[in-house]
């Protein structure tokens, strides 16, 4: 995940024509990176084999798409990250 965050930063030499913008503000760089806020949501836990995920509806959400749980451990959606897992309680 690292590697990855420092690929996406960007991060320019000194002499990088891009810095010309720079000259009377430092760079600034955002980061809360969309992979770390949705790693920190915890998955939702349910107790059907088959969920689906439409990541939350209107013009916010994504494609209606179903995931299979029956693998263990979470699984994560394909569009916006979230993620569920199957309880064993039923
Ligand atoms: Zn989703």
């Amino acid at each position: 995940m690292r590697e990855l965050l420092d690929r996406l930063e960007a991060k320019w030499d000194s002499d990088d024509y891009r810095m010309v913008r720079f000259t009377n503000a430092p760079k600034q760089v955002n980061h809360s990176w969309a992979a770390n806020l949705i790693a920190s949501v915890p998955p939702k836990q349910v107790t059907k084999r088959v969920v689906w995920c439409d990541g939350g509806s209107g013009p916010e959400g994504h494609p209606r798409v179903y995931i299979n749980l029956d693998k263990p451990g979470d699984h994560s959606c394909g569009y916006c990250g979230l993620r569920f897992e199957k309880t064993n309680n039923h």
